[in-house]
């Protein structure tokens, strides 16, 4: 018998006014559904953003660190129910239990982070230029807060959001992807255990172009927190008025790797940074910018490497790469396979469909492909990775911006000028030296530059994207003081 999901609106479970219901299966077993999901409407998402401007006044007038004590109980329980949302987390859209258990983590560590936050969200004071006049900032909510999230860290991304969110005292309306509601739900059970009260936190499940789009416009709404595809992100910002919006969306990783790297090192990072998460991450090293008296030898050990790993249900622990999270992504990797073939690029390892069940698609790796090349260029999200040979450094950082994104990138190298000259050049968000592109930390900032994004979430940037800082002036003189005029 399928489990049947609700929405959760102002501290109820309830079924959506459309009465419509959605299935979610296991991508490494389509044949197990999940669970049942309400198809929300723009009816339910107007009932779930009146409930948080309810619950606005009382929430954002709780003292901050007593916030922070109720962030501090979602971190117990999700220490407590960690294997266990892994394991689900894996079974809703695939990659293996080593990084679904590190995809918790991340959302322990951002609330403990964010926990903390509580006995400081700092503004700053500074000095006047008129006498016996004091000059401060302090930090105020933004109000309603839409939050929209994309399955690929299906607890993590939402943790980035809600736990910076909640302790700069917005409410939330929060709309998860219909390729993992289960874990948002499992996430929003351990909300309202923690103690968040009613109406703080409303979850709508649906359809992003219709309660999505909804949530984006809604004139009550004050700030979206958006990430996911670049022409979604695109939509959001045309659509959404004059509102806080913040969004992380698609790149296109480049890591470059010089004649003076550590090839064993190197090799790692591309397993790792390429084939994480199925290729799925918004950090994935999609192109590697490689010097090329060192390509030959470079590519020949890759492909003895990425021919031995093993694909399979995550919940396997000798599996490498599960399955891509529904057929439509398997699809979009094969149909860009077709075309590296077409535009000339050397397929030497994967590119087809295995004879397995789930949504399957072998690691794949093109070499000889040229910049201008659409798989060099456009966000494949899936297992395959170009090589590009470059004769020096300057080429290799041009080939590295030569594409629209910019969200993260790395170098391999062993000479400091070198390393140092890819920090300062090379268009992205994040550079990471001598490790792959995958990898941030919850206390720094992450976000791209061009098309991935206009902001930055996580540490400190997370209080930033989710609060107002407030100008204060306090005149102490006891006479009219103009500044710009009575400055003497
Ligand atoms: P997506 O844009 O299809 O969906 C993301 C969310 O937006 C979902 O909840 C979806 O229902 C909703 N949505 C879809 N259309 C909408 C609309 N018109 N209005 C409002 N909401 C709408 O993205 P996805 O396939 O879930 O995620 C993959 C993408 O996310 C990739 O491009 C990846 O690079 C990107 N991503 C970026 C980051 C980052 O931090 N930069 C992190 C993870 C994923």
């Amino acid at each position: 018998m399928t489990k049947t999901y609700q929405l959760f609106i102002d501290g109820k479970w309830l079924n959506s006014k459309s009465a419509e219901t959605f299935y979610r299966i296991n991508p490494a077993n389509p044949k197990e559904i999940l669970g049942k999901f309400q198809q929300g409407t723009k009816d339910d998402i107007d009932k779930a953003v009146d409930a948080a401007e309810d619950a606005f006044g009382k929430w954002s007038s709780i003292p901050p660190p007593k916030r922070g004590e109720i962030l501090f109980k979602i971190v117990e329980l999700l220490r407590v129910n960690k294997e266990r949302l892994a394991r689900l987390m894996t079974k809703e859209m695939g990659k293996i239990l080593l990084e679904t258990r590190g995809d918790v983590q991340e959302a322990i560590d951002t609330f403990e982070y964010f926990a903390g936050e509580g006995r400081r969200l700092f503004g700053h004071t500074t000095t006047s230029e008129l006498r016996d006049k004091f000059a401060m900032t302090i930090r105020r909510p933004v109000g309603v807060f839409g939050i929209i999230t994309p399955w690929n860290f299906p607890i993590a991304i939402p943790a980035w959001k809600l736990a910076p969110a909640l302790i700069c005292g917005n409410t939330v309306v929060w709309k998860p992807s219909s390729d993992t509601p289960l874990c948002a739900i499992e996430l929003m059970k351990i909300l309202t255990k923690a103690g968040i009260s009613d109406g703080v936190v409303n979850l709508v499940t649906g359809p992003g172009n219709t309660a999505g789009m909804h949530l984006v416009k809604h004139k009550k709404v004050r700030g979206i927190s958006f990430t996911g595809n670049r022409d979604t992100g695109k939509q959001i910002v045309k659509e959404a008025g004059i509102k806080k919006v913040g969004l992380e969306l698609g790149s296109k990783n480049a890591m470059i790797i010089m004649d003076d790297a550590n090839l064993k090192l190197a090799l790692d990072g591309v397993i790792w940074g390429a084939f994480g998460t199925t290729g799925q991450r918004c950090t994935a090293t999609s192109r590697v910018i490689i010097h090329e008296t060192i390509r030959k030898r470079f590519e020949k050990t890759l492909v003895e490497r990425v021919k031995k790993l093993r694909l399979g249900s995550g919940l396997n622990p000798r599996t490498d790469v599960g399955p891509l999270v529904n057929k439509a992504a398997r699809e979009k990797s094969a149909r860009y396979t077709k075309i590296g073939m077409e535009e000339g690029g050397k397929l030497i390892c994967g590119g087809k469909i295995p004879k397995l069940n789930g949504f399957f698609f072998q690691p794949t790796v093109f070499t000889d492909v040229a910049i201008d090349m659409k798989i060099a260029k456009e966000e494949i999200f899936g297992p395959v990775v170009s090589l590009i040979p470059v004769k020096n450094l300057n080429e290799a950082i041009k080939a590295a911006n030569s594409v629209e994104y910019g969200l993260s990138s790395s170098i391999y190298t062993n000479d400091i000028r070198t390393a140092f000259e890819a920090i300062e050049k090379i268009e992205a968000g994040i550079t990471y030296v001598n490790a792959p592109t995958i990898g941030a930390e919850v206390h720094l900032p992450f976000g791209g530059v061009k098309s991935s994004g206009q902001t930055r979430e996580a540490g400190w940037a997370g209080v930033e994207e989710f609060s107002e800082e407030k100008t204060v002036y306090i005149d102490y003189s006891n006479k009219l003081q103009r500044a710009q005029i009575d400055t003497k």
